[in-house]
């Protein structure tokens, strides 16, 4: 057992269950005398753990027939761009900015279309969720596009927004698998896997049927979603060894109950630290209550020379990467699935002694 926790926003902890099965198979996968990392993606070994990682996607997220699953590379952020270049048909859609990637997205798309927000809120530093009617989102629009959480500065959308018929694109890079949502209200979802699912290199795709082939003429093949729907995430050489863990997390997550039984250690998770700050007066969290995120939580000190001073000590305490992201400052602690109930436990007994050490 590792005794140190890592609260890093991403690249993150894995489970390290899953972390023993790569070690243990790394020389040689399954009898196969390769590793993952050098066998070849046309292999049977391969297209097994790639038709495996799919079904237990869907699985886990409960995926209907008819939407699509892809493995894709470029992150999230290269889906800011492939998502206007596959779905801006009409030429308009409308964003919902509540944080710093949803805002690049936001620009990214600008350059393909007709793009406004239709709500933001950075009046106060991406603190909350805006309220959102129906009637705030234009006619005659390709998509609304929002982020289901916002790594930076720690809110989440607890309830989407009536969109009517026209479909929702959700950023769920930062609590894809951490809370359970139904795919069938969204018209497409992508993720980048470094929270939740899997080493940085592998981005998820998953896109309604309707949506999935019907990207402008001149959308670059590579950014196509058909393109790699059609030959099953094996148009080119896919990221193998980040699908193989990722393979290898969702068969953890089943066994340990799927999404529902994660969303609620996640919770139970969140209310501790969450409680533990409201309770003091020297820690601050300024996101409003009812949109606060259960994955990464942002604090503060009473000052950024004892938030330097705490990330110092946390990290020589076996606390590890609390620093907040240089947007929000203060610190940030990123407690996605892979964070057990015990890493909670212990950051907040080290708050405790850090206050009293300091106030
Ligand atoms: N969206 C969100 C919500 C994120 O948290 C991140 C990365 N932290 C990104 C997009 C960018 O992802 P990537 O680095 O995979 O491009």
């Amino acid at each position: 057992m590792r005794d140190v926790f890592n609260f890093s926003a991403g690249p993150s902890m894995l489970p390290e269950k899953v972390l023993k099965e790569v070690q243990k198979n790394l020389l040689n996968y399954n009898g196969s005398g390769m590793s993952v990392t050098e066998m070849s993606h046309r292999s049977k070994y391969y297209e097994e753990i790639n038709a495996e990682a799919e079904s237990l996607l869907r699985e886990l997220m409960n995926i209907p027939s008819n939407y699509k699953v892809i493995f894709v590379q470029g992150g999230a952020s290269l889906q800011f761009e492939a998502v206007p270049l596959n779905l801006l048909r009409k030429g308009r859609a409308d964003y919902i900015v509540t944080g710093n990637f949803a805002k690049k997205a936001y620009s990214e798309a600008k350059k393909f279309g007709d793009i406004v927000t239709a709500a933001s809120s950075e009046d106060k530093c991406f603190t909350y969720i805006p309220k959102i009617r129906k009637g705030d989102f234009r006619k005659d629009i390709d998509y609304v596009h929002l982020t289901t959480n916002n790594t930076i500065f720690g809110t989440h959308f607890t309830k989407l927004p009536d969109t009517g018929d026209v479909p929702i694109v959700a950023d769920m890079s930062s609590n894809i698998l951490g809370e359970a949502y139904d795919v069938s209200e969204f018209g497409m979802i992508y993720a980048g896997a470094q929270k939740n699912i899997a080493p940085a290199g592998v981005t998820v795709v998953i896109v309604r049927d309707d949506l999935a082939d019907r990207a402008l003429p001149s959308c670059p093949t590579m950014l196509k979603w058909q393109t790699q729907i059609a030959e099953k995430s094996l148009y080119n050489t896919p990221p193998c060894f980040a699908v193989y863990v990722a393979m290898l997390v969702f068969r953890n997550l089943k066994e340990m109950g799927g999404v529902s039984a994660m969303e609620k250690i996640n919770k139970r998770k969140a209310k501790m630290l969450y409680n533990f700050i409201d309770n003091s007066s020297f820690y601050k969290n300024f996101i409003e209550k009812k949109d606060r995120s259960i994955m990464n939580i942002p604090f503060v000190t009473p000052n950024p020379e004892l938030d330097e001073k705490f990330v110092k000590e946390a990290s020589k305490a076996g606390l590890l990467t609390l620093k907040g992201h240089r947007l929000a400052g203060g610190m940030r602690a990123s407690i996605y699935n892979a964070m057990p109930v015990k890493g909670v436990q212990k950051l907040i007994e080290f708050m405790q002694k850090f206050e009293l050490a300091n106030k």
